[in-house]
């Protein structure tokens, strides 16, 4: 147990400029986050193992673990130094080149890995969706499930990141979608069980809470894990910038408490510790 202030916020869900889709510097993230309360941080940049946009093959994926590595090194002289921060990876598309589990997954000086899934062979990233149809909805949620199940039945990764999130580009267009279980519920908890059988957890992503399209995954599908025996949660923010950084983890610590857990885990070398909530 990390014998720590009971107070303070851990946050395992963080990019810098070393993911394509963030500018942010990681001492400006880290500091952001250190104002914001936050005292366990892991950084966790996207590592994937495809181009968003043509579905190829992205080289880049084999340096994020170093160059976030680099980054760090820079600049830890100059952090708090009661601010503990580790490198992690958000790695994901795996399933479309699973050679490369190995060799991202077994990078130096990771901390943490998020298993995370965005992009899918049949209609590429959940980003790029028209959800306007009920229909292609549905499909979606299909695929993203066989997606899932694919990364729960491997064993890289710690904790399943942000399940349900891509309800959110569904909400941006005005549209309620989202994965239930009263549709979905037999698929669920297979894939509940299986990350709790292999010994790995779920992410608490607060994004969702920030943008007021609700927690991956909802409050329901926590209380099914929590009742199926799962007990390890991490907190992420999931900020690309500073700005965001922190957002909704006290709310979301709150979420956890409600559903009955006691502990959120916290990963060094890929291994957890667990803080009181
Ligand atoms: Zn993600
Ligand atoms: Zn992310």
């Amino acid at each position: 147990m990390v014998q720590r202030h009971m107070a303070f916020l851990t946050d395992q869900h963080c990019h810098t400029r070393v993911s394509p889709d963030s500018h942010a510097s990681l001492y400006d993230m880290a500091m952001a986050e250190y104002a914001a309360g936050v005292r366990w941080l892991c950084i966790t940049n996207h590592c994937d193992t495809v181009d968003w946009r043509s579905l190829e093959y992205d080289p880049a994926c084999r340096t994020v673990a170093r160059r976030e590595r680099e980054e760090l090194a820079q600049i830890r002289d100059r952090l708090p130094a009661d601010l503990d921060i580790r490198l992690g990876l958000e790695l994901a598309e795996l399933q479309m080149h699973p050679s490369l589990t190995e060799e991202l997954s077994g990078a130096p000086g990771l901390d943490f890995i998020l298993g995370s899934h965005h992009i899918n062979r049949e209609f590429g990233d959940y980003h790029e969706q028209s959800y306007a149809d009920p229909a292609h909805c549905d499909a979606l949620w299909d695929i993203y499930l066989d997606n899932l199940q694919w990364v729960a039945d491997r064993d890289y990764y710690d904790v399943m990141a942000h399940i349900g999130y891509f309800r959110r580009y569904a909400c941006y267009q005005g549209v309620d979608t989202a994965l239930t279980l009263a549709k979905y519920g037999d698929r669920v908890e297979h894939l509940l069980k299986t990350i709790i059988g292999h010994g790995r957890g779920v992410e608490l992503n607060c994004s969702g809470l920030r943008d007021g399209c609700g927690p991956f995954p909802s409050e329901e599908i926590l209380r099914l894990y929590r009742a199926l025996g799962g007990e390890i949660v991490t907190t992420g923010s999931d900020a690309h910038r500073p700005e965001d950084a922190a957002k909704c983890l006290d709310q979301g610590r709150e979420l956890l408490r409600a559903c009955g857990f006691r502990y959120i885990a916290v990963y060094t070398g890929r291994k957890p510790d667990f803080i009181p909530i």
